[in-house]
Formats: C-alpha cells, sequence, structure tokens
C-alpha cells in the first residue's frame, strides 16, 4: 500500500494510490521537465473520468484510472517517484490510450498528449519494450510481410497529388493488410486521387514513445499531401485522423465517414446509387465499432452512423464508443487485457444478432475479426467503405 495521496480540488488528500511499491510522500524534489506543465496541473482529481476508462473497469484501482495514473505522471514529474519504479512501466503500458477520460473530463485535460509525454520518457533504452521498438521500425515490417506472402496487393497511387483533390492515404496497415478498403475508397470519392511517395502519418511512433518520429512523419506526409498548400488528407483510419490533426491542424485531414456524410447531405446528388443490403429477404442488420481516436478525439460519432442506415438496419451495440482492445500495440503489449475486452465486443455482436460488424479504423478491423474468427462466429467485420461498396454492386 502506498502513502501517495489522490488530491482533490481542495487540496487535501482523500484516497492512496493502491498497488503502489515507491513511498511517495516526500516533497517533490525535481521538475524534470517530462511533461508540458500547464497540461499536468490541469487535473483536479475530480473522478468523473473513472466510471469511462475500461482499463479501471478491468482493475478498479486508482493506480489504473485515468487519475491515478495522473497522479504517477506528477510523481515522476517532481520527482517522488524513480523513472525506474516497475509502476510507472506497468501503467504506461496498460493504459490503452483510447482517451475516452477526455470526453467526461470537466477541466479539459488533455490526456491524449500527457500519455505520449510519459511513453516519450518511460519507453527509452532498455526500457522500451521489444514489440514497441519493432513497431517503431514499421518501416521494416512491410518487407518482411511480404516474404512471408501476408502482403496484398496495395492501391495504385495516381501520381504526384494534384491541388485541389482530396489526397486518399493508404496508411501503413491497411495498405498491407487490408487494400480492399482503398478501393472501396476509391469508387465512392471518384474526385480523389492517390499520390505517390506517401509515407506512415507517424500515429504509431507518437502512441508508442517517439514523439519526434510521430512529428517528423506527419510534417513529410503534409508536405507530399500538399497540406500548406490547403489541400485536406482524406483517410480511412480514425487512429490516423486524430494523429494528423494534432500535429497538422484539423483542416488538415477528413475521415471517410465525415467526408461521405458531409458531401452527401450538402448534395444528395452526389451520392451514388445505393441499394439496400439484404439478408435472407430481409434488410440487413449492421452493428459498428467507434474508433476511439475518432470518437473521443475528433467527435465524430454521428457519420458513420447515419452512413450504415442509408443501406442497413443500424443496431447500436452497448458501449459501441469503448475500445475494443486494439488499441495500436496494445494487443501486443497486453494481450490478456485486449482479449478480455475483445471477447466482451464480440459476444454484444452476437447477443445483436448483427449481420455485419463495421469499422473505421485498420486496428479495429484486424483485432476485431481475429476475435469473430477466435468465437467462430460468422459474422464479417467490415470497413465502412466496404459495406457501401457492397451496396453499389
Ligand atoms: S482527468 Fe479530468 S475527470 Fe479525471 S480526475 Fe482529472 S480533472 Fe477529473
Ligand atoms: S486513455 Fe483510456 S485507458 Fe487510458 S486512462 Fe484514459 S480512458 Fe483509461
Amino acid at each position: 500500500m502506498t502513502d501517495l495521496p489522490v488530491h482533490a480540488a481542495s487540496g487535501g488528500p482523500t484516497s492512496p494510490l493502491p498497488g503502489h511499491t515507491a513511498t511517495l510522500s516526500g516533497p517533490p524534489t525535481a521538475t524534470r521537465g517530462i511533461f508540458d506543465a500547464d497540461l499536468l496541473s490541469a487535473c483536479i482529481s475530480c473522478g468523473f473520468c473513472l466510471p469511462a476508462c475500461p482499463t479501471y473497469a478491468l482493475s478498479p484501482v486508482e493506480k489504473s484510472s485515468p487519475r491515478g495514473r495522473i497522479t504517477l505522471m506528477r510523481a515522476l514529474e517532481d520527482g517522488r517517484l524513480d523513472p525506474d519504479d516497475p509502476t510507472l512501466q506497468e501503467q504506461a503500458g496498460e493504459c490503452l490510450g483510447c482517451r475516452a477520460c477526455e470526453t467526461v473530463c470537466p477541466a479539459g485535460v488533455q490526456y491524449g498528449v500527457l500519455l505520449e509525454q510519459w511513453r516519450d520518457h518511460q519507453w527509452r533504452g532498455r526500457h522500451t519494450p521489444p514489440i514497441v521498438a519493432a513497431l517503431r521500425a514499421g518501416m521494416h515490417v512491410r518487407p518482411a510481410l511480404r516474404l512471408g506472402g501476408i502482403v496484398r496487393r496495395a492501391t495504385a497511387t495516381t501520381g504526384p497529388a494534384q491541388p485541389g483533390k482530396p489526397h486518399l492515404m493508404l496508411g501503413c496497415v491497411e495498405s498491407t493488410l487490408f487494400p480492399k478498403v482503398s478501393e472501396a475508397a476509391k469508387r465512392l470519392v471518384s474526385e480523389a486521387d492517390v499520390p505517390a511517395g506517401q509515407g506512415c502519418c507517424g500515429a504509431l511512433h507518437a502512441h508508442n514513445g517517439s514523439t519526434a518520429g510521430g512529428e517528423r512523419f506527419a510534417h513529410a506526409l503534409g508536405a507530399t499531401m500538399r497540406v500548406d498548400a490547403g489541400d485536406v488528407i482524406l483517410t480511412t483510419a480514425g487512429g490516423c485522423a486524430a494523429h494528423i490533426a494534432q500535429e497538422l491542424g484539423r483542416d488538415s485531414v477528413v475521415e471517410i465517414s465525415e467526408y461521405l456524410h458531409r458531401a452527401w447531405t450538402a448534395d444528395p446528388s452526389r451520392m451514388p446509387p445505393l441499394r439496400p443490403l439484404l439478408v435472407d429477404g430481409r434488410p440487413a442488420r449492421v452493428g459498428l465499432q467507434d474508433s476511439c481516436h475518432l470518437r473521443n478525439a475528433l467527435g465524430v460519432t454521428e457519420a458513420p452512423r447515419a452512413l450504415i442506415k442509408l443501406v442497413a438496419d443500424y443496431v447500436e451495440l452497448p458501449s459501441a464508443g469503448s475500445c475494443c482492445g486494439a488499441a495500436g500495440s496494445y494487443s501486443l503489449l497486453q494481450p490478456a487485457r485486449s482479449k478480455r475486452l475483445l471477447r466482451q465486443k464480440v459476444s454484444r455482436a452476437q447477443a445483436a444478432d448483427v449481420d455485419y460488424l463495421v469499422v473505421v479504423n485498420p486496428g479495429c478491423q484486424m483485432q476485431l475479426a481475429t476475435g469473430m474468427r477466435s468465437a467462430r462466429s460468422d459474422i464479417p467485420v467490415l470497413h465502412i467503405v466496404e459495406l457501401l461498396a457492397k451496396a453499389l454492386d
């Protein structure tokens, strides 16, 4: 049991941080400069975020909550915790980075940025989890997968970015494992080009302890996609959309469900003929798994639901907005916790008797397709553009 207090807005200690290994009662001894001071001080320790946190639901102890993690960050920052403290390493990895805590926080705490700053410090040198090191070197993963016959043929590019067009981003995971998603996106947004020479957006790096890598890749992508000239990056990955928005500005990126919903609502004549999707002669029942970053960081929730309703009966699944356990590297770093979250998702989709489960992020697609296979379920997991493309056929 620790003696680290969680301070209430009044400044008084309210509860301990159970399971902690270090002595934390001493006065601050340093300012390490790991975190942005204003962001770190914003938390008022009200605890409103606790019920929103999926890891707190799995392990209802303070250290596994957003408030508990911010307490740990503060102790790291001011020298009350040694950077080698095992609880720091444990909790930096146990957080999903889903940012659900931000949506309910009355103080506007930017938890996602704090987590990036924490991992940037925590996951260095010998403290870098091997899986994280491999993911940061993601540019080397694709050739390995290609040799293993896992990579599918990526969508063809169309040359340099053409001024004024939306520029479809292929994405590392998607171009490697789900090229049909990009093909479907091209069919639905015929005005988009697919610029050559586009690389990773850097989300993977930023979420895995390499802030500099996250910034560098995002800005390189922005240059390829003519963002400085006012053009917009069109992405099919909610996680990439949030990272690009953070690095290059919200106007530089549009996620495909918000693009289609916006375009078709503003001018219905732009919407192609879509036939209703039928299963056994009745309208298909379709559920959705939100992308955490699309929902929690960018606030896009209505667009994918509205698009599904154009072609099928939409079924709101319980906790569609909470994390599926994919969370970037989480399914590799924390497989047991990731599977617990995944099993809930699969069983809820099965209980709702949906015919399709739709996603708006390739990491979720990979995770949920794996979960369906493990559960011997035949519910297909489709990206929203794959579902809509079926209605074009
Ligand atoms: S992160 Fe926000 S909601 Fe959570 S304890 Fe701090 S101020 Fe309250
Ligand atoms: S990012 Fe998600 S898992 Fe991490 S503290 Fe916030 S709500 Fe919990």
